[in-house]
């Protein structure tokens, strides 16, 4: 077998709690049913070794190439606000790839069986999930948002008891780590504060090496990370996504999305939005996610107490300095998208309310979330509430004298609009109908035609209606599951 790869496991450098060698679960049939070409070549991957019968093997986890040493990750985690020892339970880590950039990726297998940090679970998944979690997070991708990546889902010849029995599949998912903020929480609740140390040393050595050698760099590196998780969830706000499950361990340090679950995007605007269905109290609604993540931040901020300072007042302070600065950052980036989003260049002390006069509009005339500002792109109006209401019309006349007094052109405003603007986006329905055409009957055209059209939202010159359409009334109540 020469598929022409070779995956390293630097994550073995690191102390043994941290891990557990585990190979995959074997899986009777084995079958590739979405394999991404794009993401394989930015890997160097070689797609006809992959997606031959030789390569389906290894990608399901039934052969493992040589000289590699998969594992199963330990971590823990606030779920919900409880704190609890996770760890990949149904996912098993293959190794990392070093591309012809120097960039490292992880190659996981998700859904690939039991493993020590199963607890009560199966260790498997489920085909819709599964597909689910390949449409968004290239969906993701396509809109300029770090997250993980979905290089292929194949089927496993399983059935899998859920509430119902279900096709059995794993997800071969990309990303440049798994070391989440519940790894940091795992290592300060359970190791001492050597292993705390080699772990905070990996990662920064991995993810933010620019600090390596910096006076104070876990200082360095809680501000790198809280700075990279305000502009994450800017870049979520903006778009109107909505995680679902923001706890401890759906965090990585990387700053990427992860863990598409219970996701969703939001079509008509509404600040307490919650899809997932078990998201009762709306912990995770759509304006609670800058609190939450600056929550799960003071978790990661905690667990680096140690290492912050050898007094444990002064390295409390310092902790609590960082912070506190989520606010502010989240604030920058959020404005600063936002004035993009309506064509403006430079700050005006104006825009504040510019915006939120904006969004207030929106939520009382339920407006489309995504559609509105495609519609301010183009110069329409095409949402029935919107058209007929004249506070809009004269916030729209506000927005236009404010867009003429500056030095840019129209036509620059209307550009920096197209390309921040998405024109389609990962609509519940949509997502739905190709899922159950893919899951029920093994048809994944309309799954090819979505994905092809999430790569390019911003693609001003090819309008597409029927990705652009909200749901009817009928989708009102569109409930999420987590992927189990
Ligand atoms: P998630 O909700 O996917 O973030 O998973 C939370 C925790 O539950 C992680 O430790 C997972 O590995 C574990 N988990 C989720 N589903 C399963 C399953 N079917 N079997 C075993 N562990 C699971
Ligand atoms: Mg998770």
């Amino acid at each position: 077998m020469n598929p022409s790869i070779r995956l390293e496991n630097t994550y073995l450098t690191l102390p043994e709690e941290f891990y557990t060698a585990q190979l995959p679960s074997k899986v009777p049939s084995p079958n590739l049913v979405k394999w991404n070409s794009t993401l394989a070549k930015e890997l160097g991957l070689d797609s006809d070794f992959f997606q031959s019968k030789e390569g389906v093997l290894v990608l399901s986890g039934n052969q493992v190439l040589e000289d590699t040493t998969p594992i199963a990750e330990a971590y823990a985690g606030h779920q919900f606000g409880y704190f609890t020892m996770l760890g990949d339970g149904r996912a098993v880590l293959l190794g990392e790839i070093v591309t012809k950039d120097e960039e490292r990726y992880d190659i996981q297998l998700k859904g690939s069986g039991r493993t020590p940090y199963s607890r009560g679970g199966d260790g498997k998944a489920t085909l819709g999930p599964m597909l689910r979690e390949y449409i968004i997070s290239e969906g993701m991708k396509g809109l300029g948002i770090p997250s993980t990546r979905s290089l292929a889902v194949l089927t496993t010849g399983e059935t899998i008891l859920r509430e119902t029995t279900l096709p059995g599949a794993i997800l071969v998912r990309v990303a440049k780590s798994h070391i989440r903020v519940g790894t940091f929480q795992f290592a300060n609740q359970f190791l001492d504060t050597e292993e705390l140390k080699a772990l905070a040393d990996y990662t920064i050595k991995r993810h933010y090496k620019e600090i390596f050698e910096k006076e104070e760099k876990y200082r360095h590196f809680l501000h790198e990370v809280v700075k990279k998780q305000a502009k994450l969830i800017a870049g979520w706000q903006l778009v109107g996504f909505i995680h679902g499950v923001m706890n401890t361990d759906n965090m990585v340090i990387s700053g990427e999305t992860i863990d598409y679950g219970p996701c969703a995007f939001m079509d008509t605007y509404h600040p307490e939005t919650v899809f997932s269905s078990i998201d009762t109290e709306g912990r995770y609604a759509y304006q609670n996610q800058p609190k939450m993540a600056s929550w799960d931040l003071a978790r990661l901020a905690e667990a680096l107490v140690p290492l912050l300072h050898d007094n444990m007042e002064k390295a409390i302070e310092i902790a609590q300095e960082e912070i506190n600065q989520f606010s502010n950052l989240y604030l920058t980036f959020w404005y600063d998208g936002m004035r993009k989003k309506l064509g403006l260049f430079h700050e005006n002390e104006m825009d504040e309310d510019l915006i939120r006069a904006l969004l207030g509009l929106m939520v009382k005339y339920e407006a489309d979330y995504t559609n509105t500002f495609r519609d301010l792109t183009l110069n329409q109006t095409t949402q029935p509430n919107l058209i007929s209401s004249t506070e809009y019309q004269q916030w729209l006349d506000l927005w236009q004298d404010r867009r003429k007094q500056q030095e840019e052109s129209l036509d620059d405003s209307r550009k920096l609009m197209e390309s921040v603007n998405p024109t389609v986006i990962p609509r519940n329905h949509r997502v739905e109908e190709a899922l159950e055409r893919a899951v029920t009957n093994q048809d994944y055209s309309a799954m090819d035609s979505l994905v092809s059209v999430l790569q390019n939202p911003y693609d001003y010159e090819n309008l597409n209606d029927y990705y652009v359409t909200p749901p009817g009334e009928t989708a009102c109540g569109y409930r999420t599951f987590c992927g189990t």
